[in-house]
């Protein structure tokens, strides 16, 4: 393809995009094909010779399009939302076209300094202490591609700095700890780095929330062990259920006793909410402030900005470069060398990076503050609606208050009087709902365990969501749930 060739498929590609975004409220919600439909529909390999344009576009549309399940659906309401704009979606073609790995500021300085300035422009808009600030030079924010990259990266930081303070401490003996709502990434980082994971228990009255009490307990028990716990994981929202560890209160904890443990944040889903000052008691900021090493947000989720971006803030940059320096001849800059400039190759694990921060700042300056506060507050508005049909419905119940723009629901047959269903019967009347729920094309919602119990999570988010959409939602449900009831006469007969 030469350069008048890119013109033209470039502005044919746009309008295929545009007619995706026309389209899209009509479309199933999830993708109605089996497995293997494609590798039945292409060949066995790549053409001997090159194909024209129009041919790979046409087959993108008949056999990608359909195989795609809509996240940017405004009826999207399973998992997290991963909202993109156009704004976004500029950012990305733009950074694809400079192509370049970005690993230190002289592979080209435009990357460095554009993600060191968005990231404090992010740090500002959530009110992050300036220490988290790259301007501070003591910490700073760097973009990861993931929220479990991010863990992984603090993990390493965390050992690190243990090791310097312990030296002698078999690996064998150190201990991640992770609540039983954390994130998976915390067991698959302890696979990955072969180190112990422990999983602190949280209660029902705390709605699922971790308290300095609990991390003092384990803490102490694990010392008579001979273990060496490194690491907090704590999260503001989790995944099941939106839960909002207590921050400040184990920040304490941590300061008080056991000041070598590392605190890193993980609010990969709900810490943009600390974009709006009425959120940021709820979303754990002061707690933040004080106590945090580090703190993981994406704003590929709820952040407006197309995946990946993984927005990684630490107390103190110095640790992470400790913990990730390798600086082979070839890789040395005059800059590097003086310190004058953020290396990012050193604040990852990765060498190579994305230009992403320029995704990010297009969302920043098309939104403003302002935009983006407004577009949180509407999906929190949005749930809340969702929570209030759910609170007055005679068939399904809350299972934890609404967190955010989440919410947390089951069936229940006698949710309006005193009869009751086992346990097992809930469960699986909840599973035969929740798979029902999934075959309408309309929408798409997806389930979670907490302790044991089954529950639906309608987690709002989606950049086109609109009122309409929830009231649809709604309707779709009952209609739904009144006829998994019809069919299994669970609890009736209590
Ligand atoms: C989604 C999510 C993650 C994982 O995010 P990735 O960026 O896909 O790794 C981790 N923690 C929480 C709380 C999440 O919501």
């Amino acid at each position: 393809m030469d350069i008048e060739q890119f013109r033209k498929a470039g502005y044919q590609a746009i309008d295929r995009i545009c007619d995706y975004y026309y389209s899209l409220n009509d479309k199933p919600v999830v993708a109605q094909v089996e497995p293997g439909y494609l590798r039945r529909a292409l060949p066995e390999s790549a053409p001997e010779q090159g194909e024209p344009w129009s041919a790979v576009l046409s087959d993108y549309e008949k056999l990608i399009v359909p195989g795609l399940t809509h996240w940017q659906h405004p009826s999207f309401f399973a998992y997290f939302p991963t909202a993109s704009t156009f704004e976004g979606m500029l950012g990305d073609l733009l950074s694809s076209s400079t192509a370049n790995p970005g690993f230190n500021w002289l592979a080209s300085p435009a990357c460095t300094e554009l993600e060191s300035v968005v990231m404090d422009w992010a740090a500002r808009m959530f009110g992050l202490d300036r220490t988290f600030h790259n301007e501070s030079k003591v910490g700073g924010g760097v973009i990861q591609t993931t929220a479990s990259d991010s863990a992984l990266t603090a993990i390493v930081a965390a050992r690190t700095r243990y090791l310097e303070q312990h030296p002698g401490t078999p690996l064998e003996a150190l201990v991640i700890y992770v609540t039983t709502q954390t994130h998976s990434f915390g067991k698959k980082a302890g696979l990955v780095l072969g180190l112990r994971v422990r999983a602190l228990e949280v209660r029902a009255e705390d709605h699922w929330a971790l308290r300095g009490e609990t991390l003092g307990a384990a803490v102490e028990e694990d010392h008579r062990k001979g273990l060496h716990p490194f690491i907090l994981i704590a999260t503001v929202g989790t995944t099941s259920s939106g839960a909002v560890d207590h921050v400040a209160d184990v920040g304490a904890t941590i300061k008080e006793k056991f000041p070598s443990l590392w605190l890193h944040v993980d609010a990969a889903w709900a810490g943009v909410t600390l974009a709006c000052p009425e959120l940021r008691e709820t979303a754990q900021l002061a707690g933040i402030n004080e106590y945090a090493d580090s703190l993981c947000v994406n704003f590929h989720k709820w952040g407006l900005t197309n995946f990946d971006a993984s927005a990684f803030w630490v107390r103190d940059r110095n640790l992470l470069i400790n913990a990730l320096d390798i600086t082979p001849e070839y890789l040395r800059t005059k800059h590097g060398d003086e310190g004058t400039v953020i290396d990012y190759r050193n604040w990852h694990l990765s060498l190579g990076r994305r230009f992403r921060s320029l995704k990010l700042w297009f969302v920043l300056r098309g939104f403003g503050v302002e935009g983006f506060q407004a577009y949180i507050r509407r999906c929190i508005s949005l749930n809340n609606s969702f929570a209030d049909y759910i609170r007055a419905s005679a068939i399904f119940e809350l299972i934890t208050p609404p967190s955010f723009a989440l919410s947390v629901f089951r069936l229940r047959p006698d949710a309006s009087t005193s009869e009751s269903a086992s346990l097992d019967e809930l469960n699986a009347l909840n599973r035969a709902f929740v798979a029902a729920a999934q075959t309408q094309h309309g929408i798409l919602l997806t389930q979670t365990d907490i302790d044991n119990v089954l529950c639906v999570r309608f987690a709002v988010g989606a950049a086109r969501t609109e009122v309409g959409h929830i009231e649809n939602a709604c309707k779709l449900l009952e209609e739904v749930g009144m006829h998994c009831l019809a069919g299994k006469k669970v609890g009736t007969s209590a």
